[in-house]
C-alpha cells in the first residue's frame, strides 16, 4: 500500500521508510506529495497542524496521507518552545542556546518531545490520529552527536543520563515520540 507522507523533505521521507522496515512492515510505502505541496501550519497544537498537513496532501493526490508534527515542550516555559520549536531562533545551534538560558533560572528542567501524527483517507476524513510523547529533561550542556535539533539537550527518562543525540538510532525510535506515534499508525494500518 502506498501512502502520501505530507513532507517536502526527501530526507524525512527516507527515514519514515527506515523506520517502517526496521518494525517489520514491508507492505506500506510512503511517497512524496506533488512539488505544490506547501500547506500553511496556523493550527495552534500539534494535532491541528498535522491534520492541516495531511488534507492537504490528501488534497492534492486523492491518496490516503499521513502527516506528522512535532516539538519540544518544556514544562517551566509553560509548554514552550512547542509548536514553535522548529523557529524558536534562526540555527539549530542558536535554538539550544536559546533554550538553555531561558531553562537557566529554574531548577524544573522536565520537558517531553511530542509528535501527532494524522492519517486521512482517499475523502480526506481523519483515519486515525496519535500523539506519541518522550519524557525527559533538560541538561545543562550539550552532549552527542546524533540525530537533531534539540536531541544533545534532552536527557532521556531511563537512559541513565544519556542524551537523546548519545542514543543510536535504533534506540531513539524505540523510545522516542516519532517512534510511538508511527508504531500505533502502522498497528492500524496492519488491521
Ligand atoms: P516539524 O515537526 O518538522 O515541524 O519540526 C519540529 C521541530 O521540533 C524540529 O525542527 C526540532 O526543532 C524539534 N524536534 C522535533 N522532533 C525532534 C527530535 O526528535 N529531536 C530533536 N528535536 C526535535
Amino acid at each position: 500500500m502506498k501512502i502520501v507522507f505530507a513532507t517536502s523533505n526527501p530526507h524525512k521521507l527516507k527515514e519514515l521508510n527506515e523506520i517502517v522496515k526496521s518494525f517489520g512492515v514491508n507492505d506500506i510505502e510512503f511517497i512524496l506529495p506533488p512539488e505544490s505541496f506547501d500547506p500553511i501550519e496556523d493550527g495552534l497544537t500539534f494535532e491541528e497542524n498535522s491534520l492541516i498537513k495531511a488534507k492537504e496532501a490528501n488534497r492534492l493526490t486523492g491518496m490516503y496521507s499521513l502527516a506528522d508534527d512535532s516539538g519540544l515542550c518544556v514544562e517551566a516555559l509553560d509548554g514552550a518552545p512547542g509548536i514553535y520549536s522548529a523557529r524558536y531562533a534562526q540555527t539549530p545551534q542558536a535554538r539550544i542556546d536559546k533554550l538553555l538560558e531561558a531553562v537557566k533560572p529554574y531548577n524544573n528542567r522536565k520537558a517531553k518531545f511530542v509528535c501527532s501524527m494524522t492519517l486521512v483517507d482517499e475523502d480526506g476524513k481523519t483515519a486515525f490520529s496519535y500523539t506519541g510523547e518522550c519524557l525527559g529533561e533538560i541538561s545543562k550542556i550539550q552532549a552527542g552527536t546524533g540525530g537533531f535539533g534539540y536531541d544533545p539537550v534532552f536527557l532521556v527518562d531511563g537512559k541513565n543520563g544519556l542524551t537523546m543525540a548519545e542514543l543510536s538510532d535504533e534506540e531513539k525510535n524505540a523510545v522516542s515520540h516519532r517512534g510511538k506515534a508511527l508504531r500505533k499508525v502502522l498497528e492500524f494500518l496492519e488491521k
